[in-house]
């Protein structure tokens, strides 16, 4: 096999590969990590597969490899492969999740100027744009640049620029060849040589014979470090030169950094519901041809899932294979991994971004070589290289932490999942007490094994004991009526005063999520919304006009109420800050404190925050999204929501399902001591069903409104989206490249008559702009978008979202 069909790191359409010719002095096999050129450049590339003859007649050589043997198995080429296609991402974006860590490296090109004493110079700068000329100066002034710096400079197309800045010789650009940031580190030791040359054992001088002495009474082998400070230097290397000893490189491990273990557990006599649910995994664990290998969990918080996860992955580890756990977010489940460890001492690999890249690295190496029974982390931990995967939990399936959002591929975790199980055989495990709407659907029609655990286990173990918090909602349309204009509630302002004499805590939750400016009547809880995407109009103050962010119609902001004729129609939207200054006013000398994204910024730290909560000494704690999870306060008892609508008219359909989530969410924050715990949510919408569902903890009223408004609008998962966003320093040029590819879409939707298709935008994004960067959105909602995506390049300014999670 003379060529290989490598994935280069470059953005190239999907599953696209190009063919190497391998130089007689190499060997490669597939998944080896090797650097490639690559037009002028020089790129990394992994190796899909070898072949006898290349796609195309004229080829370039592999330059190197980065290692010497393959760095991703055949499993997670793969999985890479299918990702590829099914994301719409260049291979190598998606196999870069599966290497090593801080081994995906670019080769850091450095731009200088060239001084010319031809004529060619003085004809050339006519042919230059304004912003090229000014870069040339800039780069004049410097011995070199980094590409990426003068690119910068070179602004718009700045990569076709500089290619035309080579070509007439104006610049010169010089790469160098990265190592890995980091490489495996390795220890040296001295073993003794099989049968040493009795003549040999002879000649030895006295301290060689010495350390040959030592080394053979050393089991594990004898460091050449300590050889060389106890014997001399070199002492060690004589030996091998004589045929004495040999050098074992072993590689090194740093220390593996799991949380302490908790203390060991009583063994618990499993439910009837968890002991059904561990059979009916075990039964899939053995029967390998059975299908789906996917079970959902649905039980409340409390019902004993994780009991259920753990002794899953114990029968999984007794037969030898491993397992990964996978959790939302690693700072907030320090329970969960006391437990794990406790039950697998010292078997437990915990990857979470706090880990140096050396200790990722050094981790990487040693789950590949089946050192450790289980990996826990987030997301990222699916692609970690486990030789014998027996099974992947999700904990928490529900959680948007598992789609990566930041940066290509934009996969869900779950869907990688389920595929790496059609792979490897592997049984995924997903547990939530609130289900994606998505996988219950799916779990509904047979795609998965449904397994409810509709049960809270009694007795101490469990917080708040067997009870769920009383909830309250409190409508403040009835408010305004009585005169209150208060933020607050009479209801939540009386607990609050109750709290705060009893010495109780409290917990006041405002959704900002995504807090685009929404516009409601407050004497009847209208909310306007678009007429022909009946998705809610933000509020612009600028024009002081409505904007539709899907279909981009306008309308004028009404006087009155449309439904109710009233006149306190506002745009609503409230900060954390006003929440805080409404307490004091209300209880001068309450201990207030808020905690945000802003206040994380600029105040003191989440830990000094969470410590002076915890501690008592805050008796108000005034905060988003960051309160909802995880916060486990056993005096705290009571959780105020100020205003449950925000959030729920987000012009995102999965609007209800999320805040639903969230309200479940920040409720169990409450009575998870000794006392019980009280809710309160304040609504101008206590009829929605997202509330309802909420207040109720009602996950089966949820999904039943919730899949009929998918089923009437035709979305997922009824079909299939699409997202597309542009994003552009220039206005212009986002809105134009948005709204011709829409044409062209419509366009090619005609002409195949494919009805079932539907182009939905363009319009402005939310936000509008980004970072400096306007941008604009296009969703396309259908069935088989795959086939209908196929060859589509929507240019380098384009992000492609496929079943995104958020549609803004
Ligand atoms: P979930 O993951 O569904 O929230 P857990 O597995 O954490 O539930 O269980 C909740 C509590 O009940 C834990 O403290 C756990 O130790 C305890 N528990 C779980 N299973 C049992 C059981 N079979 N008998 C007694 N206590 C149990
Ligand atoms: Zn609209």
């Amino acid at each position: 096999m003379d060529y290989a069909e490598v994935a280069v790191d470059a953005p190239v359409s999907p599953g696209r590969t190009f063919s190497y010719h391998i130089p007689s002095r190499m060997t490669l096999e597939p998944g080896q990590l090797v650097w490639v050129p690559f037009g002028r450049r020089t790129l990394q590339g992994i190796v899909m597969e070898l072949s006898e003859s290349p796609q195309v007649p004229e080829t370039r050589d592999v330059l190197d490899a980065v290692e010497p043997s393959p760095v991703v198995d055949h499993h997670h080429l793969a999985l890479g492969r299918w990702m590829s296609s099914y994301y719409l991402c260049p291979l190598f974006a998606s196999l870069a999740l599966m290497l090593p860590p801080g081994f995906e490296s670019r080769v850091r090109s450095r731009i200088s100027a060239r001084v010319h004493q031809d004529s060619k110079e003085k004809q050339a700068p006519e042919r230059l744009r304004p912003q090229s000329l000014e870069a040339l100066e800039q780069l004049a002034g410097k011995p070199s640049l980094e590409e990426k710096q003068f690119l910068d400079l070179l602004g718009r197309s700045g990569e076709r620029e500089l290619t035309k800045l080579v070509d007439l010789g104006l610049v010169e650009r010089r790469v160098d060849i990265p190592r890995p940031r980091i490489s495996p580190r390795y220890d040296c030791y001295l073993r003794l040589a099989g049968t040493p040359d009795a003549g040999a054992v002879e000649e030895l001088s006295g301290r060689q014979r010495m350390l040959a002495e030592a080394v053979s009474t050393e089991y594990g082998g004898f460091p050449v470090t300590l050889a060389n400070k106890t014997f001399g230097q070199g002492t060690g290397q004589s030996l091998v030169n004589r045929g004495v000893a040999a050098l074992d490189w072993v590689r090194h491990e740093s220390p593996n950094t799991a949380t302490e273990t908790g203390p060991e557990e009583e063994p618990l006599f499993l439910t009837p519901e968890q002991d059904d649910a561990l059979e009916r995994i075990t039964d899939l664990l053995h029967h390998l041809e059975s299908t789906p290998r996917s079970i959902l969990l649905h039980g409340v918080t409390g019902s004993g899932k994780t009991e259920v996860y753990l002794r899953a992955i114990k029968k999984v580890v007794d037969r030898g294979d491993q397992a990964i756990f996978l959790v939302p977010e690693i700072s907030l489940t320090p329970q969960t991994l006391a437990r794990v460890n406790s039950r697998f001492p010292g078997r437990v690999a915990v990857l979470h971004s706090g880990l140096t890249e050396r200790q990722k690295f050094d981790r990487w190496w040693e789950i590949r070589d089946g050192v450790y029974d289980v990996v826990v982390g987030p997301r990222s931990c699916l692609f970690a290289p486990v030789p014998r995967l027996g099974m992947v939990v999700i904990d928490e399936e529900h959680e948007w932490t598992y789609k990566q959002v930041e940066s290509q591929p934009f996969y869900h975790t779950r869907t990688a999942a389920l595929e790496l199980s059609k792979l490897t055989g592997a049984v995924v495990v997903m547990g939530s007490a609130t289900p994606d709407v998505e996988t219950y659907h799916q779990a509904l029609n047979g795609h998965h094994r449904l397994l409810e655990m509709p049960r809270r286990i009694p007795g101490p173990g469990s917080p708040g004991g067997s009870r769920l918090a009383q909830v309250e909602v409190c409508d403040m349309r009835e408010e305004l009526k009585e005169g209150n204009r208060s933020i607050f509630s009479r209801s939540l302002a009386a607990a609050m005063e109750e709290r705060i004499s009893l010495g109780q805590q409290t917990i006041l939750f405002l959704n900002r999520r995504g807090s685009a400016p929404f516009v409601q009547c407050r004497d009847c809880g209208y909310v306007a919304v678009c007429r022909s995407c009946s998705v809610s109009l933000t509020y612009h103050s600028l024009n002081s006009r409505l904007l539709c962010h899907r279909c981009n119609r306008r309308t004028r902001f009404p006087r009155r109420c449309p439904q109710c004729e009233g006149e306190h129609i506002r745009q609503m939207g409230i900060g954390t800050q006003r929440v805080v200054d409404a307490v004091l006013e209300r209880f001068p000398g309450a201990s207030v404190e808020r905690w945000d994204a802003d206040a994380n910024r600029t105040g003191s730290g989440p830990e000094e925050i969470m410590q002076r909560f915890s501690s008592g000494q805050t008796q108000v704690l005034v905060g988003t999204q960051l309160v909802a999870k995880g916060l486990d306060v056993p005096n705290v008892t009571l959780v105020g929501v100020i205003l449950a609508d925000v959030g729920l008219f987000l012009p995102d359909f999965r609007a209800g399902e999320r805040n639903f989530g969230l309200l479940c969410q920040v409720a169990g924050r409450a009575g998870r001591g000794v006392h019980p715990g009280r809710v309160v949510i304040q609504t101008y919408r206590p009829d929605h069903y997202a509330i309802a569902a909420a207040a109720g903890q009602d996950y089966g009223l949820l999904y039943q409104q919730e899949i009929n408004y998918r089923r009437q609008m035709g979305n997922p998962p009824f079909n299939q989206l699409v997202h597309m966003v542009w994003q552009d320093t220039n206005q212009g040029a986002c809105q134009r490249a948005a709204v011709e590819t829409a044409r062209e879409f419509r366009r090619q939707v005609d002409n195949q008559g494919l009805s079932s298709i539907q182009v939905i935008g363009p319009a402005p994004g939310i936000p509008s702009r980004l970072r400096g960067r306007h941008r604009w959105h296009l969703l396309l909602r259908g069935r088989d978008l795959h086939r209908f995506m196929e060859g589509v390049n929507p240019g380098p300014g384009c992000i492609v979202d496929v079943d995104p999670v958020h549609v803004l």
